[in-house]
């Protein structure tokens, strides 16, 4: 390649919010349920019916709004995006173009390359449409209603980031914000949060920006990698060969590894805008703006400082449990409960980031409650249970939240402290392993690790170690007189 090119990329980020009902009706938001069991005539479009703005929806677009630093604006508005669709079963979509509630917001990202500040654009509110199932066998397609009028909110970044490692932290950045509002789980595989990404490329030092292609269908960090690697390559290709690159939408493939064009801007539907006539204008009072300010929370930055003075723990560590802010909420109630920040925070160190990782989990989807972890660490402080038999327990814990002290009871797995219980174990194996005997009595002091090893394997590791190790001596001294 003789020329040097600069990638650009701006990104489209919808999330999904956490109200329990839809943005313009009562109807439940909840994931699944029988198709069109969440649906009434306004969320289906039934001429006649009239919309009514879900509160909560403003308070969470605000409430991003102000933690990604943009201006509200104080008196929005809604407007219809007409276009024909059988998932869009009023023919218009109503979103927010000429009056968005947030506008000039930036976010600091820190990357390998240090930090930076990605501007955002404008953040708007707007509905979700139904989904299609294309149902191959039956040879028809069926049409399921209830993510019609699902609260989202779309958050345009101006084209401010470099190659994909800036697009991740971006996306991370976000995700986190949200995440610790409380406005959305921001699952990129589930959809609750999707980015599409717009990327152009252009010779550096070029003032002008390149023409640019917005890729669609991006649901993992790794495909949207995948995808900005790939397509910077496909557009530097064709400039190479004296070729334009066209403004397109694309979808990328990931099991292939390729994007192709699904419309080019010639096709590009005017949606012939309008404000909504259904709905009120929406004026955003100061008393209002004050409430949302208030109820803002502590987000990581403040609280990895908050952690550092209150908390005896690893600065790694505090920077592992404060990226989710449910592994945060986590850590704060077990400590609270069991007075023990670096044993809470080795569990979550050690066993969960270990489980999360095999069953391929998020922090935010633990299951097991603070009150269950503060309970496990008791036990084991308490001399009830020894540390294998509080993995095993935990993992439990892991799967499907037990309580440790009905658990470790209802299994027997009480650590055996009583010297006449074990003493018949203990000669059992005494009696079994005559060479580590003979070793140990031969001046071999290790030996007695073995024989320890040996008994707490026949005591399922439910016995007290410090203890077995003293009985051990105790009976090899014996028997040497
Ligand atoms: P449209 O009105 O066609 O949707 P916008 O101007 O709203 O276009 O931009 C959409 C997204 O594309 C924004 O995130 C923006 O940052 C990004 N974008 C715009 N121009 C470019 C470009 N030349 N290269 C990369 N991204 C761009
Ligand atoms: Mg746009
Ligand atoms: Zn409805």
């Amino acid at each position: 390649m003789s020329k040097n090119y600069e990638t650009v990329i701006g990104l489209e980020v919808h999330v999904e919010l956490a109200t329990k009902t839809k943005i313009f009706c009562g109807c439940s938001t909840a994931f699944g349920g029988e198709p069109n069991s969440h649906t009434c005539p306004v969320c289906t479009g039934m001429p006649g019916s009239l919309p009514v703005l879900n509160k909560q929806v403003l308070e969470y677009a605000i409430a991003v709004g102000l933690a990604t630093n943009c201006e509200i604006t104080r008196d929005a508005k809604f407007d219809r995006k007409n276009y024909f669709y059988p998932d869009n079963p009023q023919n218009y979509q109503i979103s927010q173009l000429y009056l968005p509630i947030c506008k000039n917001g930036r976010v600091e990202i820190e990357t390998g390359n240090g930090k930076k500040y990605v501007g955002i654009h404008e953040i708007h509110m707007e509905e979700d449409a139904g989904k299609l199932i294309h149902d191959e066998w039956e040879d028809c397609s069926l049409v399921d209603y209830n993510r019609s009028g699902v609260p989202l909110i779309e958050i345009v970044s101006e084209p401010d980031m470099r190659d994909a490692e800036e697009v991740i932290a971006y996306l991370e950045t976000l995700r986190m914000l949200i995440q610790y509002l409380g406005a959305s789980d921001c699952k990129l595989q589930e959809g609750s949060m999707r980015a599409d990404v717009n990327l152009s490329v252009r010779e550096v030092g070029e003032k002008e920006f390149g023409t640019r292609t917005e890729m669609k269908n991006l649901n993992s960090f790794r495909a949207i990698t995948h995808a900005i690697e790939h397509e910077r390559e496909r557009q530097i290709d064709l400039l190479e060969e004296g070729k334009a690159v066209v403004q397109e939408t694309r979808r990328w493939d990931d099991n292939r590894g390729y994007s192709y064009a699904m419309r080019s801007k010639e096709d590009a539907q005017d949606y012939r805008y309008f404000p909504d006539p259904d709905l009120m204008p929406v004026h955003v009072s100061e008393e209002m703006l004050d409430k949302i300010r208030a109820k803002q929370p502590e987000f990581r930055t403040e609280k990895i400082e908050r952690y550092k003075r209150e908390f005896d723990i690893p600065a790694y560590d505090i920077g592992i449990i404060t990226e989710s802010k449910h592994m945060a909420d986590l850590f704060e109630e077990a400590t609270a409960l069991c007075g023990q920040p670096k044993k809470v925070s080795n569990w979550l160190m050690g066993e969960t980031l270990r489980l999360l990782k095999e069953k391929n989990e998020d922090p935010e989807d633990i299951r097991f409650s603070p009150k269950h972890l503060a309970q496990l660490i008791s036990l084991v402080d308490a001399g009830a249970i020894t540390g294998p038999v509080a993995k095993e327990v935990f993992e439990k814990m892991f799967e499907e939240d037990v309580d440790p002290e009905v658990y470790v009871e209802a299994h027997g797995l009480k650590t055996v402290h009583d010297e006449g219980a074990l003493r018949e174990v203990v000669e059992k194996v005494l009696a079994q392993n005559p060479q580590s005997v003979a070793d140990y009595k031969g001046g071999k002091q290790k030996a007695i690790g073995f024989l320890v090893g040996q008994t707490m394997k026949a005591m399922k590791g439910k016995a007290d170690p410090g203890l077995v190790n003293r009985m051990l001596k105790e009976m090899l001294e014996e028997t040497a007189k």
